[in-house]
């Protein structure tokens, strides 16, 4: 298997109906970035900044993320990776910062709202990043964006501190792209003002999926429970594309279900066109991507929408068999 997914590496993911989906992979870690090349992925759609410090006994300084970062942006040779700026709280917590008692972690203090309460580790980051860039795109997100206003402030404190980096008369990045995840429903019902300032939209779909359904990702009692291709989801799912459409806003998707191929099939079938995944899924994805035709697999999710069916999976399942036969 892994030889045909190699042979498939060059090609792009273009279906049979001529749309091409950009496959880009998650990453976190420096010994991930090697895989950028061998998954033939288009870019890092996904960085998670917060293993680097999970995996360090002291909050690292800023010197030091800087070299790393750079580190980072010289492995992908000008590809784009979307840094996720730290996301910590719930599931996340540093050995070195004493969370704090909170009786629902997921939906406590966490994310960007520790980053906007108490801006210190943040801005050092963001300078961090800023530093590493220099001369060179940088692209920015911020997890759990739940209303326009926090993302006004997050983007204003990188706009801070790029002004501030030019004032000292560092070199700063040719151009910074800044964007927000959008992980809790809330999110997808902003003002369109919301949609227009962002350059651009990551959806965590393993956040949004937990928020949408009530449903714990960490808690092995439900997290299986609900449906990723449940018609509920998707109907959601493509309000925030017709959202996005709407404002011309770039929009990807970069939860755990981008990379199993049929999710990734339905979530191209509803609209997406940018799809962010772990390494070893892109090639199976691309696979499959390469085998469809779009607007087919959009007519079997409004026919399942149609007969009433809670899940567009069985009748999506039934019509990829018949590609096969
Ligand atoms: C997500 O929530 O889907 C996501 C990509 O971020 P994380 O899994 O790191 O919370
Ligand atoms: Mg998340």
């Amino acid at each position: 298997a892994q030889k045909r997914y190699a042979s498939l590496r060059n090609l792009p993911a273009t279906t049979l109906c001529g749309t091409t989906i950009s496959l880009h992979m998650n990453a976190g870690l420096m010994a991930d970035l090697p895989s950028l090349e061998g998954s033939g992925a288009d870019g890092v759609g996904l960085f998670r900044t917060e293993l680097q410090f999970l995996i360090r006994s002291k909050m690292p300084q800023r010197a030091e993320l800087a070299a790393l970062y750079a580190r980072v942006m010289d492995a992908a040779k000008g590809k784009r990776v979307a840094f996720r700026t730290l996301d910590i709280g719930s599931d996340k917590v540093l050995p070195y910062m004493k969370p704090p008692e909170e009786p629902n972690p997921a939906m406590g203090w966490r994310a960007v709202r520790v980053g906007l309460d108490k801006p210190g580790v943040l801005r050092m980051q963001l300078q961090a990043l800023i530093r590493a860039a220099k001369g060179r795109p940088l692209t920015v997100m911020f997890p759990l964006i739940t209303e326009m206003s926090e993302f006004q402030q997050a983007r204003a404190h990188v706009l801070r501190e790029l002004h501030r980096e030019k004032s000292l008369g560092h070199p700063v990045p040719e151009k910074i792209e800044i964007g927000a995840m959008m992980e809790t429903p809330s999110l997808a019902f902003a003002p369109k003002a919301f949609f227009e300032l962002t350059d651009f939209i990551s959806v965590g779909g393993n956040d949004l999926k937990q928020f949408f359904f009530a449903a714990d990702r960490e808690n092995e009692l439900v997290r299986r429970r609900y449906d990723t291709l449940n018609l509920s989801f998707l109907s959601f799912l493509e309000q925030i594309v017709a959202r996005c459409a709407e404002t011309g806003t770039p929009l990807s998707f970069c939860g755990e279900d981008a990379g199993r191929p049929i999710e990734a099939l339905a979530l191209a079938a509803i609209g997406f066109r940018s799809l962010s995944m772990r390494p070893a899924s892109v090639g199976p994805v691309k696979a499959l991507l390469r085998r469809v035709d779009l607007t087919e697999a959009r007519k079997v999710i409004d026919r399942a929408r149609a007969e009433g069916a809670e899940s567009a999976r069985p009748l999506l399942m039934d019509w990829l068999a018949t590609l096969d036969s």
